[in-house]
This record gives C-alpha cells, structure tokens and sequence, in this order.
C-alpha cells in the first residue's frame, strides 16, 4: 500500500496516477489519499512506519515538518528543506529516506517535452516557492544558469541560491531588468499560479516572448494557460505543468517498486 498526506488532499491527482500504473505492471498495491492535519505529521510517518507502507508521498503543510521523523533526506530534499516523497532505504532495514522529486521530474518533463538538456542552458524562473525553488535547483544541478524572477526578495534571493553560484536574482517589479533578464535566456519557467482558473495575467511582460525562447507554465489547471497562448502565438515551443506532474509520480513509483514508470498509462489516467 502507498499513501499521500496532506490538507487538503481529496483534489490530490496522485491516486489516478498510481493505482493505474499499479495495475499496469501487474502489482497488486494501492494507493489512498490519507487527510492529515496540520501538526500530525510526526503521527502519520510513525503510523506509516507501523504499517509497513512501502511509499508516501507527502504534500502541504507537511513538505518541512516530515522531515524530523526521517531517517535521512536525498541531498534534493535536504537542500531544498522539502520532501515530497518517502521511500525505504535501500537494504529495506526499516529506514525511511526523504526525497524531493519535484525539481527530477521538472527535467524529466523539460527533456521529453521540449527536447532540451539543462546543461549550458540559460534560463529564468518566476516564482520562488516550493516549485520555483525546486526548480531552479534542479537546473543549476543539470548545469543550467539561473535568474529567478519574484515580487518578495527575500523569497527571490533563496531560490536563486538553490540554482548554486552563478544564481541570480531579479526583482518582478523591475520591468527594465526583467525584460532585459529574459531577453538572455533560452527557457522561462512560470512557477506562479498566475494563469490559474480564471486568470488572465500574465506573470511578465508579454513583449518578452519570442519564438526563439522556450516556455515552461508549472500550472496544469487548466492546461492551457494565457501565458501559454501568448507565447506559441510568438512561435515558442510550449509545455505546460501536467509532465512534470506526471515524470515527479514517476521518480516516486520507481523508489517504491524499483519498476520503470509506465508513463503513458500515467498520462492517460489523468487526461
Ligand atoms: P507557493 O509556494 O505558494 O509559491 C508561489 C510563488 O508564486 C511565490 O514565489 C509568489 O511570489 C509567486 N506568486 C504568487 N502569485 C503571484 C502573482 N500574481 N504574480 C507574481 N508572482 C506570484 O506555490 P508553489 O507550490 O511553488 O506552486 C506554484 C505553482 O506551481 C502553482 O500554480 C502550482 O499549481 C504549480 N505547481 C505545479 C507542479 C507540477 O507538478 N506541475 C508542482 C508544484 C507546483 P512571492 O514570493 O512574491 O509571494
């Protein structure tokens, strides 16, 4: 049996996702969307624990507080201070491992989709929350450069650190140095939830597209974004947030079965 913690939870797609790649390879497991409230974070790893559940995926508010009832975090999670997913350690010794599979299966997503390799990649991130972070953390480990653009600093400047020494912070409220940050760089990456249902901003100056430039929107609800549109309107190559949704459950059912993920069953549970 695998589980995902949360509140809320019951919105959670990761059910439709790994029961059908479950039952596509054959295993007999299930997998449960568990609400668990703020604070019980510590109770629910224990009760996994006892339970003998061979995965959990774990999503807010409980992505920092796991981590104190781990017996170690990949050095994913452990830098970015966030877990996503909990598997056993390898030997099965009754150890339990943090990882964050947000930002693997962001690359993963990049490479199938777009076709593109973060190494001596230039790229711009908005937003510096978990996905953001995660994100560009991925990219400075795959060899990319990195300017995060954010309306808070403080935010902005941490998630630009994760991208390792060459990442750069830009200020959202700075249109120069925005348009002049995305006029460098091969890929953008919109980790806001600007585009969500029933919003029609865009996160930065539409004027920055181009057709040469890649553009990556986190959000999957709805699947077509206006930022999305803006930028094939320009010509862009375009993906939207579903792949990496779908490549970071993959990262998480190969710890927990040591199965390659049936991706295409994966896609089509959630079409
Ligand atoms: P989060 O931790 O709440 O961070 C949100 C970030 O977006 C913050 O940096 C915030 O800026 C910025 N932001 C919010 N509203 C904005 C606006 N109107 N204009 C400009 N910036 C804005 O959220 P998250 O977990 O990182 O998720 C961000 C998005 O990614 C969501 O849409 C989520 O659905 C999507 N996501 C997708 C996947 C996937 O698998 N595809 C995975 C995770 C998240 P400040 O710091 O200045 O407040």
């Amino acid at each position: 049996m695998a589980a995902v913690i949360g509140d809320p939870v019951t919105h959670s797609l990761s059910p439709r996702l790994h029961n059908a790649a479950f039952r596509a390879v054959g295993l007999d497991w299930v997998y449960v969307a568990l609400p668990v409230a703020r604070g019980q974070a510590r109770a629910a790893v224990d009760g996994a624990r006892a339970l003998g559940l061979r995965g959990l995926s774990v999503t807010m508010p409980h992505k920092e507080a796991v981590i104190d009832s781990l017996d170690g975090l990949t050095s994913a999670a452990a830098d970015l201070g966030a877990v996503n997913c909990i598997l056993r350690a390898p030997h099965d010794d009754g150890l339990l491992l943090g990882d964050n599979t947000d930002g693997q299966g962001f690359i993963r997503g990049l490479r199938a989709d777009l076709g593109l390799d973060p190494a001596g990649l230039r790229c711009a991130v908005v937003g510096a929350g978990g996905a953001g972070r995660a994100v560009a953390h991925a990219l400075g480990a795959g060899g990319a450069s990195v300017t995060v653009l954010n309306r808070d600093p403080g935010r902005g400047e941490h998630a630009a650190a994760m991208a390792g020494p060459d990442g750069r912070f830009v200020p959202l409220d700075e249109d120069r140095a925005v348009r002049t940050a995305i006029a460098d760089v091969d890929l953008l990456v919109d980790a806001t939830p600007t585009g969500m249902a029933g919003d029609s901003s865009i996160s930065v100056p539409e004027a920055c597209l181009r057709a040469d430039l890649a553009v990556v929107d986190l959000v999957y609800h709805p699947t077509e974004t206006p930022l999305l549109t803006a930028a094939r309107r320009e010509g862009s190559k375009t993906a939207n947030g579903l792949s990496m949704l779908v490549h970071q459950a993959a990262v998480a059912f190969e710890h927990w079965t040591g199965t390659a993920a049936p991706l295409d069953v994966m896609v089509a549970a959630i079409a």
